[in-house]
């Protein structure tokens, strides 16, 4: 087993931001041996990754669904004990059930492509099978020709992939120009399967029809390394995650917003803070958004391609999420739910549009983990439903005004109208409710609109539009959903070992 790497000589590191991302790369760096000192802006740890709590009832508010949990695995034993030893990570099996309007529903297993196949095989008919089959063989390629060269490379361009393509078929295989949508109609003759597919491209905040066909690594991943709960909600990753800091002798200073970062010459000094303090730093990582970072953080007139190339970026999608606590237990209900609608793109269509409006028939997401730490008692249940949302903004640049009088409760009574309609009628059983709308979500976590996460991946270059995890500027680096490879929680662990990987 290979032990955390030291250094010769340890440098003073400030880490913006106690995300996912920030905590990831603050626990490998002061395993290195440097001195790492995090700024949060909030009273809590984690970021998006947060729980919420109600008379017994908890409720994770962001991620509800872990994949490639190797990952975090990797992250624990490279900076002390195994992450089995700090939680208990539990397989999810069946995972989802997916319900179409037609009335038909599929259950998926945890694990296992062969599986998920069978399920549809037998709930879709035709060829759905061996085509899902297919699709996924494809989709296991395409992971192994773009892990390395791309989400575990700190700089991917258009360049450095074509030289790492070794061969014609594997440029072919990856069909870089396709979209999801466009792999799902080759693959697929199955409406419903096809849906299943492109809901992968709201994984990373997209359209299934502008994301590319590489995003069926998505699907391919959650049904090879399995979908996995932690037991008392997803947000334990974050505090395990913030003891093995401590344990590692990280510093943290919460309800304390950095507010500048101080560079002379080309490299940077230190960290201001909106209580005036200032810390002095060789190396700033920075886990807050990408536009927060250059049009907030860093002196005017330095770093000018990389705030051009953002511009170019188009922000992921945001979320409308309901905390439901219900008395009574639902029959058929699995640890994820998704009730489809009559016309999938009418939401990319409402979401995306220039003067975007919330989707009038979304699809909704429900979480309930069978987890009883998680509810008051067996009679009840937690419910995180989520609906994907335009960006919150002043009414320009694809954004809508969610903070307008009574939006966001009319919009939350109308998602839990919408299920009772599609035969899902929890109404009655309400004890309690609560909802986040992206507006909440921006100002909870500085996501820009509350976008999920970070980019979306709408257009071939997307993937390479996302900030490097180096600046230009000398001792500056990203981690998070907005710098590369992007967001989700396997995702922002990976750039922060990039940037371990970096800095020595
Ligand atoms: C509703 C929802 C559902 C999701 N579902 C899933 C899921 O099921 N699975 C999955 O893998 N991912 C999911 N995600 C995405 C996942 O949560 C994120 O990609 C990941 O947690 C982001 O981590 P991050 O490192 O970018 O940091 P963030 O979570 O964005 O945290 C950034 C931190 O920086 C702090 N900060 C910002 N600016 C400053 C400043 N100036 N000074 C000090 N501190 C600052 C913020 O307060 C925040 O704590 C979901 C997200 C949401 C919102």
């Amino acid at each position: 087993m290979e032990g955390p790497r030291t250094v010769t000589a340890p440098r003073t590191i400030v880490v913006i931001g106690a995300g996912m991302g920030g905590l990831a790369a603050a626990a490998r760096l002061a395993a290195q041996g440097h001195h790492v000192t995090v700024i949060e802006r909030s009273a809590h740890t984690g970021g998006k990754l947060h729980a919420a709590r109600h008379e017994g009832f908890v409720f994770d508010t962001g991620p509800s669904l872990l994949t490639l949990p190797a990952v975090y695995r990797d992250l624990f034993i490279k900076t002390g004990t195994p992450l089995e030893q700090c939680l208990d990570l539990v397989p999810v099996d069946p995972a989802f059930g997916y319900h179409f309007p037609d009335g038909s529903s599929v259950v998926l297993p945890g694990a296992g492509t062969a599986a998920a196949a069978d399920a549809m095989q037998q709930s879709f008919g035709g060829q759905t099978g061996a085509q899902w089959q297919r699709l996924m063989e494809r989709a296991g390629h395409m992971w192994s020709i773009t892990r390395g060269p791309f989400l575990q490379s700190a700089r991917p361009n258009w360049r450095t992939m074509a030289s790492l393509a070794t061969s014609v078929s594997d440029v072919r295989t990856i069909a870089p120009t396709s979209t999801l949508r466009d792999i799902g109609k080759q693959y697929l003759t199955d409406n419903r399967a096809r849906q299943i597919l492109d809901r992968y491209a709201t994984y990373t905040g997209s359209d299934p029809r502008q994301a590319p066909a590489v995003l069926a690594t998505i699907a391919y991943v959650e049904q090879t390394f399995g979908a996995w709960h932690i037991s008392g909600g997803l947000s334990t990753l974050g505090q395990v995650l913030t003891q093995r800091c401590q344990e590692l002798g990280v510093a943290f200073e919460l309800n304390c917003a950095a507010t500048a970062i101080d560079v002379a010459g080309d490299q940077v000094r230190a960290v201001t803070t909106a209580d005036g303090r200032r810390f002095v730093a060789d190396i700033v990582v920075s886990n807050t958004d990408a536009t927060v970072l250059y049009d907030q953080l860093l002196p005017p007139g330095i770093a000018g391609k990389e705030r051009r190339a953002l511009t170019k970026a188009q922000p992921s999608l945001a979320g409308f999420v309901v905390l439901l606590g219900l008395a009574g237990r639902t029959p058929g209900l699995q640890h994820h739910n998704v009730w489809f609608p009559e016309h999938y793109d009418a939401e990319f269509d409402s979401i995306f549009a220039r003067v975007p409006e919330p989707v009038i028939d979304p699809a909704i997401y429900v979480c309930a983990p069978d987890d009883a730490t998680m509810r008051p008692d067996d009679h009840h249940e937690s419910w995180f439903v989520l609906v994907n949302a335009p960006r919150h903004g002043d009414g320009r640049s694809g954004t809508m005004d969610w903070q307008a009088p009574g939006i966001a409760a009319h919009y939350a009574q109308h998602v839990v109208d919408l299920l009772a309609a599609r035969g899902t009628d929890i109404r009655d059983r309400i004890v309690w409710q609560h909802h986040l709308s992206p507006a909440d979500l921006q100002e909870r976590t500085l996501a820009p609109g509350g976008s999920i996460y970070g980019w979306s991946s709408n257009g071939a270059r997307a993937a390479f539009r996302r900030p490097a995890n180096q600046s230009a500027i000398r001792g500056l680096f990203l981690v998070g959903g907005s710098a590369h490879p992007g967001g989700g929680l396997p995702l922002v662990a990976m750039g922060a070992e990039t940037v371990a990987g970096l800095i020595h």
